[in-house]
């Protein structure tokens, strides 16, 4: 479903992403993961056209969308759930969701922030409260809930469970793993391997901007490397 071959991209002098090569099957949950610094969010940024490669290519449902305005890629059907979430924090919770649909002219608007709340109950509870008096749980729901409103075939999560208590990591996962089943495909970006590795198809490991090891996310999580240096030597 997407593509991204042998991209360079970077800010300025600084090279992130040294060539490049991933692949995310329709369907499947693929994992990206490595250190700070790697080039994670670098890729989810070339993905959305908010940083341009200078080489390479990538493409989506094979269209080339290397050099798509980011509102077209977004239309075209991949939406991302930003590094530290990024929600608008004067804004309320039901104008946050609006914002998600902007790309959006269809009448089902509503309908669709009534299946957010849904999903995630406590944002129907709070949906006149500002963004930015949400805790971080909830600022990570009102992240995920905005990025569904464009109705994304690929959902980009960027570090979904940063900062978060580990109950509430473990609720992401889960919701991660229903909009998966419900049909939307996922690149999730983790710093938090054991459980990024327990939920994907695949995994990709990037180090300094190169992917240094790729496969069955199962193979990935007992790779002895990747045991070591992410797992602290061990797989549960
Ligand atoms: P993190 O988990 O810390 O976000 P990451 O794997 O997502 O790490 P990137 O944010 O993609 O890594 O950063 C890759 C490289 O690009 C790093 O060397 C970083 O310092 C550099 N970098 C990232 N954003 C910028 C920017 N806006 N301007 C200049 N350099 C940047």
């Amino acid at each position: 479903m997407l593509k991204i071959e042998n991209v360079v991209a970077g800010y300025g002098h600084i090279t992130a992403l040294k060539s490049i090569n991933l692949e995310v099957p329709q369907g499947s949950i693929v994992s990206l993961i490595g250190a700070n610094g790697a080039g994670k969010s670098t890729t989810m940024r070339s993905i959305m056209g908010l940083v341009k490669p200078t080489e390479g290519r990538i493409t989506f449902e094979g269209k080339d969308i290397t050099s798509m305005k980011t509102h077209d890629i977004v239309k075209a059907g991949i939406s991302l759930v930003p590094e530290g979430r990024q929600i608008l924090q004067d804004m309320s919770v039901y104008e946050n969701l609006e914002m998600g649909a902007y790309i959006r002219k269809d009448a089902e608007i509503n309908d669709d922030i009534k299946k957010v709340f849904k999903r995630f109950p406590i944002l129907d509870e709070r949906s006149y409260q500002l963004g930015g008096t949400l805790s971080g749980g909830q600022q990570q729901m009102l992240a995920i809930g905005r990025a569904l409103m464009a109705r994304p075939k690929l959902l980009l999560l960027d570090e979904p469970s940063m900062g978060l208590a580990p109950l509430v990591v473990n609720e992401i996962f889960e919701v991660i793993k229903e909009i998966s089943a419900e049909g939307t495909t996922v690149l999730l970006v983790e710093q938090n391997v054991r459980q990024a590795l327990k939920i994907a198809d695949y995994a990709y490991v990037l180090e300094t901007g190169k992917i240094v090891l790729s496969g069955p996310a199962e193979e990935i999580r007992h790779d002895p490397r990747v045991m070591e240096a992410y797992l602290g030597g061990r797989v549960e």
